[in-house]
């Protein structure tokens, strides 16, 4: 019989009540794995409950008390990571070593939010006027939740609970429904770790259980990462419902490369950092710009033996650099993107339609692609592919090359590979990208500063971990005090100031 994935709600494991369910796949295989229940109205609805009835105790006690259960919560996750890294590859398609990563970068926001008593510290004036002190401190919302998508289903979970936990909230989770495992084991560590039940709560589910998160009135704020038309739905419905929002959406991420820059060293980062989880991430590179036609030449012939030479594997071989797309749908989409770009007359210099792997026939697996002479009007440059597809689109000098990236709709990421400090300090400046790298492919930055996009990529104004999380996750109340009260007799009408 198939495994069934309930919910994890008030500390334990529930089934689902709704009758609903999704396919959890080997994309490995192709075969189904699981069944993850999907959540009825009425089962978030309890969900919130719990969680609602169980956030004042976890408000009152301590920040420092807080932080303790994540230091315990790092231990226990420490103990387990080849288990939960196995468990993320099988349901996702990445490998191994690539899993223990996505845990590692959500384990790095945790150690973040451990500094909780000193992230939470208010501000205070004293003296602020005649026996008047001021202080501003920052306190939870209450009940709040996170949407997060399959591409990294351990990091953007831990993103999004350890900053609102740590802060005093009560957390709801909504996981992909394609990984679910994964979060649904990080509910019981946390638990395990002394997490009130009902801090924690995973509810798994597909759009009834996003719509009932988003009119839900007693959920506060949101925290979405996904797809920029899901990004955008979550906003606007969202905010309409007076929540605080924040959506991390799509992605098309360019790489310059100017004719000074260290061609070796560029090709292995576009490599890495195209191919990497089977172009599966919202930082991957899918753009590379070389300035000058000289260069473009150069870095083609330096691309295709590394594309060629790719080493596709199931998810459980370490030494593949990438394995199979999330589901059969992924895989599609990616290959009627190859056959687009084609149609619309770019130059596939490695075609990866064909790989197929012994004993894996039916698993969602594709070679690297490799397109040369991608123009800005095609789709394959226009849209996210999402998939081990890189694209080279030629710039005749540096400001054309600018321009690329410039007018994307997405503004996610984006790298310049130089040796010209000049050139990278104008980049740096100029870029209108959220997050920029001069040397270094994937930008992503680490939990103290906070990760976010611009233009299409994000909606909301405030980026996740780093200190806008904490900011997200709370709200400031300002207290100004007169001791002792001293006051002069009679009421005062003029506004007060310093004067
Ligand atoms: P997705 O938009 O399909 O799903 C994200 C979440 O939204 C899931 O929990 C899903 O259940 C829910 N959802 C899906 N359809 C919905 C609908 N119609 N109504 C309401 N909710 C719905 O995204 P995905 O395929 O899981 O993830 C890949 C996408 O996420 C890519 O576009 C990638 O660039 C993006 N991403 C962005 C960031 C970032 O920080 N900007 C990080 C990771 C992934």
């Amino acid at each position: 019989m198939t495994r069934e994935i309930g919910h994890f709600i008030g500390g334990t494991r529930v089934a689902g009540k709704s009758g609903r369910f999704a396919d959890v796949y080997n994309p490995n295989t192709g075969e189904v794995q699981a069944k993850v229940a999907l959540a009825s109205e009425d089962e978030m609805r309890a969900a919130v409950a719990n969680a609602q009835a169980a956030q004042p105790a976890w408000a009152a006690k301590n920040a420092q008390v807080r932080a303790r259960v994540f230091f315990n919560f790092l231990r226990l996750v420490e103990a387990e990571k080849e288990e939960l890294a196995e468990m993320l590859s099988i349901e996702h398609g990445k490998t191994v070593p690539d899993a223990h990563g996505d845990i590692q970068r959500g384990v790095e926001v945790c150690e973040f939010v451990c500094g909780a008593p000193h992230l939470l510290k208010g501000e205070f004036s004293e003296g602020a006027g005649p026996g008047i002190d001021m202080y501003s401190m920052r306190q939870p919302l209450g009940v709040v939740a996170g949407i997060t998508p399959f591409n990294f289903p351990a990091m953007i979970p831990m993103w999004k609970f350890a900053p609102a936990i740590a802060c005093g909230n009560a957390f709801i989770l909504k996981p992909s429904e394609r990984d679910p495992s994964l979060p649904m084991r990080l509910g019981e560590l946390m638990l395990e770790a002394g997490l009130p039940a009902g801090i924690l709560n995973v509810v798994n589910g597909d759009k009834v259980a996003v719509d009932a998160i988003l009119d839900d009135p007693v959920i506060q704020a949101v925290g979405f990462v996904g797809s920029t038309p899901i990004a955008e739905y979550v906003y606007t419905r969202g905010t309409a419902s007076g929540k605080r929002v924040q959506c991390f959406g799509g992605a098309k991420n360019h790489m310059i490369i100017m004719p000074d820059a260290d061609l070796d060293q560029a090709a292995d980062a576009l490599i890495g950092a195209g191919y990497g989880s089977a172009g599966e991430r919202c930082m991957a590179i899918s753009v590379a710009v070389p300035v000058g036609q000289q260069t473009a030449d150069a870095l083609i012939e330096k691309l295709i033996p590394r594309v060629e030479s790719l080493k596709i594997g199931p998810s459980s071989d370490r030494d593949a650099d990438f394995g199979p797309l999330v589901t059969a749908q992924a895989e599609q989409r990616v290959r009627n993107y190859v056959d687009a770009g084609i149609a619309e007359g770019a130059t596939l210099r490695v075609d990866g339609r064909g790989f197929s792997l012994q004993g894996y026939e039916d698993g969602y697996f594709m070679g690297g692609c490799l397109f040369d002479n991608v123009t800005a009007d095609m789709s394959i440059y226009k849209e996210e592919i999402f998939g081990p597809v890189l694209t080279v689109v030629r710039a005749d000098n540096y400001e054309d090359a600018l321009e690329l990236p410039m007018n994307h709709e997405y503004g996610n990421g984006v790298a310049i590979y130089t040796r010209d400090g000049d050139t990278a300090r104008d980049f740096c400046s100029r870029i209108n990208i959220g997050m920029v790298g001069v040397n270094v492919p994937i930008p992503v930055p680490l939990a103290y500063h906070t990760f976010g996009g611009w233009k299409r990529s994000s909606f909301g104004d405030l980026n996740q971990h780093g200190p806008d999380s904490i900011r997200f996750y709370t709200r400031t109340k300002t207290v100004t005090s007169r001791w002792p009260s001293g006051l002069k007799d009679g009421a005062e009408f003029v506004i007060p100031t310093m004067n």
